[in-house]
């Protein structure tokens, strides 16, 4: 392949994400809303008793539908008036088989933007006008809660931007099942190969100790960052919280006994193969690390062959994986278009002050804090530093996922920065899983404001240091893919004695926060390789 001719991958890639910026905001501000009135032909809605439970029959001119409601209370409270009638009809000892009601003169409005639906139906019954309004989240939430309407918006609503938002996601998703595709056997053969090359298992043990080193330290320096930022900007305080759509984030019910059970039994796989089939990282890496270790054991011959065999697949993988991220600017447009079209914007003003603090905060931990790593204890300039990882960075913040990113990150660092592979192979795939200083601070903020936002709830110092413990154990357990920091804050909630429900407020904004904050994660992980390079440098000599 002919580089030379073509533009460097980190400009396609920029191009590409303010291209799907600017595309997903003209549809989210142009094609957002729609408001559809239809005339609909008269519907006959019959109550079948079965005979305990109830069907109700709808005819109103594009097919028959059906629903069943298990007792004559769910009836009651859904159709009133059918309820009613058979009531009516059956004390009177006419129900043989069913009552029937017919609306005419039928009219159904749909008013809806990015984030609701609202369906206004009218006409009427028994020569009586009457109106149900119903509300739903989305098209699924739709035709979850009210399936009988799910034809009539099927045909005369959605709007433009939710449709572009829907291809752009199915297209982004394309990109990243192809890097989900390579990054299992790129951890496995990077990380064998950067094991066996150390030559002694005693210099891992050391490198092991510094990274965990370098995690921690910088995670407790974002969490501080997050803590001191919320509490000058004080975002929760007189905020009124939407009410609507509060509620616990599902599988969000996580206790720190359990995370830790199960961040311990996932280190040892009983079953590597099932761990692979799986893509669970840390059995993933424990597993690899291993052999790495008894390839350096085992005996001149059987290990030998044994590395040189892990190092052909890695070339081979290196080389797939090159050929995937040249197609990354496509999948970053493809998100972007969709992370824009499909966010309400109203929603941004609500929380605009939260926003920001962890929005600033993260800036401070990105650009002042971790780029003085870089720069004394790495010893590299942080800003040509992070121009050889801005492939990387972009497509983190426009995947939200730093296990997605993996490829990227990986052949970012060895390739454009230059970092051995022996320290990339280790520092990389454990930072994605377990190094999350984005996560972490996010987590610090977002439990403060909402506890500033919460009325006759005082934060004392104790509780703050309490919240900062916690978000570094949820950062340490969140998952690298979307929107798991979010899941994981039930931990740091209940620490502090805060109600779950409270999530639920701050889910609208949480893709365009998981966006910002999966890039400092990528780049923290990406200055780890730099530090720890040269702190192992400093003992193993000068590197390649
Ligand atoms: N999306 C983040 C990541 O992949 C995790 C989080 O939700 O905070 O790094």
């Amino acid at each position: 392949m002919n580089h030379s001719t073509r533009m460097p991958l980190h400009y396609q890639i920029l191009i590409a994400l303010i291209f799907g910026m600017t595309v997903g905001l003209i549809a989210n501000f142009g094609f957002s809303r729609r408001n559809t009135n239809v005339e609909l032909p008269d519907l006959v809605m019959s109550v079948e008793p079965d005979p305990e439970v109830f069907h109700v029959r709808f005819d109103g001119g594009s097919g028959v539908q059906r629903q069943t409601l298990g007792s004559f209370s769910a009836l009651e409270k859904r159709y009133p008036r059918l309820a009613e009638l058979y009531h009516r009809e059956f004390s009177q000892g006419k129900v043989s088989s069913a009552a029937t009601l017919i609306v005419k003169e039928r009219q159904l409005t749909i008013a809806e933007d990015l984030d609701r639906i609202i369906l206004t139906h009218s006409g009427t019954l028994d020569s009586e006008p009457f109106t149900d309004t119903i509300q739903a989240r989305d098209p699924a939430d739709l035709l979850k809660q009210f399936p009988e309407w799910g034809p009539a918006y099927g045909t005369y609503g959605g709007t433009p931007s939710r449709t572009l938002a829907g291809w752009a996601k199915a297209v982004g998703d394309l990109f990243l099942r192809m890097l989900k595709m390579i990054s299992i056997p790129l951890i496995v053969t990077s990380l064998v190969t950067g094991v066996a090359g150390l030559g002694s298992s005693r210099q891992l043990g050391k490198m092991f100790a510094k990274t965990l080193g370098y995690y921690i330290v910088t995670s407790i320096l974002a969490i501080t960052t997050g803590i001191c930022m919320v509490n000058l900007v004080r975002p929760g305080v007189g905020a009124i919280l939407p009410g609507e759509g509060a509620g616990a984030v599902e599988g969000g019910d996580n206790t720190l006994g359990g995370i830790f059970g199960n961040l311990l039994n996932d280190m040892i796989p009983p079953n590597p193969i099932a761990a692979l089939t799986d893509a669970n990282f840390l059995s993933i890496i424990t597993f690899s690390l291993l052999i790495g270790i008894f390839t350096i054991r085992a005996g001149e011959k059987a290990g030998r062959t044994f590395r040189e065999f892990f190092e052909a697949a890695f070339e081979v993988m290196m080389g797939m994986t090159q050929f995937v991220i040249s197609l990354a600017p496509i999948g970053v447009g493809a998100f972007m278009i969709y992370a824009t079209a499909s966010q309400g914007l109203q929603i941004f003003s609500t929380l605009a002050w939260y926003m920001l603090t962890v929005f600033l905060a993260l800036v401070v931990h990105a650009c002042v804090v971790l780029p003085m790593l870089v720069a004394f204890v790495g010893r590299r300039s942080p800003w040509k530093f992070a121009q050889a990882m801005s492939p990387a960075l972009m497509t983190a913040f426009s995947t939200a996922s730093s296990n997605g990113t993996l490829p990227l990150t990986l052949t970012s660092v060895e390739t454009r920065a230059g970092v051995p592979n022996r320290v990339s192979s280790f520092v990389l795939p454990l930072g994605a899983t377990i190094n999350m200083d984005g996560t972490a601070l996010y987590e610090a903020v977002a439990v403060l404001f909402i506890a500033q936002a919460t009325p006759g709830f005082a934060m004392s110092l104790q509780a703050q240091i309490l919240v900062a413990v916690t978000a570094l154990l949820a950062s340490v357990g969140a998952a690298g893919i979307p929107h798991a920091g979010l899941v994981m804050m039930a931990i740091v909630l209940q620490a502090v004695g805060l109600p779950l429900e409270a999530q639920g407020v701050i889910l609208a904004v949480d893709r365009v926060l998981d966006m910002c904050r999966t890039t400092v994660n990528v780049w923290s992980d990406a200055c780890g390789c730099a530090v720890i390079t040269r702190l192992s440098d400093d003992q193993a000599g000068p590197t390649a």
